[in-house]
């Protein structure tokens, strides 16, 4: 074990930013990735709220990060992280594929995973009619008509996107009240398009090969309404993932990693949170970044305190 290696589990902004800034401090960024470099950017049709970018397509940022890991050359291993186990002695053993590998220093920026959604009949239309990504997907509907199963910022941000390439965005919303910033539910409602169903819920869908109706049910009257669409979009909110961390007293009880919003550490020493994954009032890629800059800061700070002590 090298005692200026950190881990950083996910490579998402968080961790990309985590990983420049503990490279351009002279310490050795070990960063691993499951997917892509960029994270949940890369399945965001548009990123209007990041300063400095005009209304970024999110992939483009995605693949941004990675050229900026290549000009600090900073190689990420492609491989999940299975397992962090807490040694004895302080420092962390990661599990990775059939190898494992002890850092002195932790930082976890592994995000968030999808709800899952369950709906009768959508056992046969995954991947045939129904999605979670609308700027993979979203092109296979052009012309036609979809739902949008969800009422928070991304919901209406990815059903603005659908409304510029779909026949009709009808978006299904279990409460009269949104979770969403008002100029993104006015955007949507400004398209001609577009169609709001509140309060109501989606309760089955069907079709021969693909998906070809979704019937809603009024959450105040149970009346019922069967929706002639070809696509189907959910986007009900992700959930913490925390199954791989071998360490007890680090999450709150909804999953959530708890760290100090001064210096993103957690209660076990060297062992840092930051971005989505975080117990934080914010899941932007703002924060995402900023948490990243923290934590790495006041990793080379702990690092070169080590360093006089000896
Ligand atoms: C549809 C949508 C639209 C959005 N729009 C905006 C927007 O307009 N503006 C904005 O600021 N934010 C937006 N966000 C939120 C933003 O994308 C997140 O806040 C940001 O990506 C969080 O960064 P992160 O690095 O914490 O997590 P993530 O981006 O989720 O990255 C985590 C990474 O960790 C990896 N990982 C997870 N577990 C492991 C493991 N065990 N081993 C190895 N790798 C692992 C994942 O593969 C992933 O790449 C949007 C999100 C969504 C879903």
């Amino acid at each position: 074990m090298k005692d200026n290696e950190v881990a950083i589990v996910g490579g998402g902004p968080a961790g990309v930013s985590a990983a420049i800034y503990i490279k351009r401090y002279g310490m050795e960024p070990v960063l691993f990735e499951k997917d892509l470099i960029g994270g949940k950017t890369n399945y965001t049709e548009k990123i209007e709220n990041y300063p400095g970018y005009l209304g970024m397509k999110g992939p483009i940022l995605g693949e941004q990060l990675g050229e900026q890991l290549k000009q600090f050359d900073i190689k990420p291993i492609y491989s999940e992280v299975q397992s962090v186990f807490l040694n004895d002695d302080g420092t962390f053993t990661l599990s990775y594929g059939r190898e494992e590998r002890t850092f002195k220093y932790v930082i976890l920026a592994n995000g968030l995973s999808e709800r899952p959604y369950h709906l009768k009949g959508e056992e046969s239309f995954n991947r045939k009619g129904i999605s979670r990504c609308a700027i993979c997907d979203g092109p296979f509907y052009r012309g036609k008509d979809v739902v949008m199963i969800g009422s928070g910022n991304a919901a209406f941000e990815e059903a603005n996107y659908l409304c510029t390439i779909c026949r009709s965005v009808s978006l299904i919303a279990r409460h009269e009240e949104f979770h969403a910033q008002e100029d993104v539910v006015s955007k949507f409602r400004s398209f001609p398009n577009a169609k709001i169903y509140a309060p109501y819920e989606a309760v089955s869908c069907s079709g021969n090969t693909s998906l070809e109706s979704v019937t809603i049910r009024n959450g105040k009257t149970g009346e019922e309404k069967e929706l002639s669409v070809q696509g189907m979009f959910v986007y009900i909110g992700a959930m913490p993932v925390t199954g791989f961390l071998q360490i007890p007293g680090v999450a709150n009880e909804q999953g959530f990693l708890k760290a100090d919003p001064s210096s993103m550490k957690t209660a076990i020493p060297n062992l840092y949170a930051i971005g989505d994954c975080r117990d934080t009032p914010l899941r932007q890629v703002t924060m995402a970044v900023g948490d990243g800059s923290l934590a790495a800061t006041k990793i080379h700070y702990d690092y070169l305190k080590s360093k006089k002590g000896k």
